[in-house]
């Protein structure tokens, strides 16, 4: 059996391709689900990971994450390694690099480094406390409500997307943005908010993506079938 780490609409498309489980981390109340079987929730760390390749008779293992979950895929890789089950990394390329960009390693580093007042914030829920001591005025987007702590003026907009130029137009124009700050996340479904900032001349705060271990690594669903193919999963 194949094991998908997932949380991406690459690990869904995969899903639906090959005969898999899919794992979620269980961080929204109602996650868009894969076909075939999945399980949710962590899986206690590498040791936790390695038992459960193993209780579960796991052939191969796709780790199609987001590319800012970096734990879950440290621990993939290692855990693979223990046990002996071939490990690929699906990832999507990054967005398409403008000229003017301001390029950070962390979101703490963005937080440091907003150059303007009314910020459009895309680094989602779990990263919002790095903002809290920030002065600015914030419209927040994310999936899920976050909790504390997060920056003391603030708009959270909930909201899955996909989202068009159009719209991330109207938003921003709506909420006299002067600075859009997101990460690296690359894939189509949000480079909306990057033409739309780059139409209205807005400067972009853009965080890294965080190194990937040493592992075989593809950046589509086709190159991930072909592999399990090879891989004899
Ligand atoms: P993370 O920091 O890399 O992982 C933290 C812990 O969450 C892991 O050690 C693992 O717990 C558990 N976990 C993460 N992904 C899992 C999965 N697919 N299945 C089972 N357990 C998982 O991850 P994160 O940044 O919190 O992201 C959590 C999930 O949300 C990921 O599946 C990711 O694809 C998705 N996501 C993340 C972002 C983002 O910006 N980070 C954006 C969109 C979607 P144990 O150690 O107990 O196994």
């Amino acid at each position: 059996m194949i094991l998908i780490l997932g949380g991406t609409g690459e690990a869904r498309e995969l899903a639906a391709r090959v005969p898999a489980v899919s794992s979620l981390a269980g961080r929204v109340s109602t996650p868009a689900l894969p076909v075939g079987e999945v399980r949710i929730g962590g899986f206690g760390g590498v040791d936790g990971l390695a038992q459960w390749l193993r209780d579960n008779g796991i052939t191969a293992v796709v780790d199609a994450t987001h590319p800012f979950a970096r734990q879950i895929t440290a621990n993939a890789f290692e855990a693979c390694a223990r046990v002996g089950v071939p490990f690929l990394v699906l990832r999507r390329p990054g967005f398409d690099p403008q000229p003017g960009w301001l390029w950070v390693d962390d979101v703490a580093g963005a937080a440091r480094a907003i150059p303007g007042s009314r910020v459009f914030l895309t680094t989602g829920r779990q990263d919002l406390a790095e903002f809290a001591g920030c002065p600015q005025w914030f419209l927040a987007r994310m999936v899920e409500p976050p909790e504390p702590p997060m920056p003391q003026r603030i708009e959270v907009l909930l909201s899955r997307g996909p989202f068009t130029v159009d719209g991330e137009l109207a938003l921003m124009r709506e909420h006299r943005i002067d600075v859009l700050v997101t990460k690296d996340s690359g894939g189509r479904m949000t480079s909306a908010k990057l033409e739309a900032a780059r139409r209205l001349g807005i400067p972009v705060v853009i965080v890294r993506r965080p190194p990937l271990p040493p592992a075989e690594t593809v950046a589509d669903v086709d190159a991930a079938v072909r592999w399990l193919g090879t891989a004899g999963a």
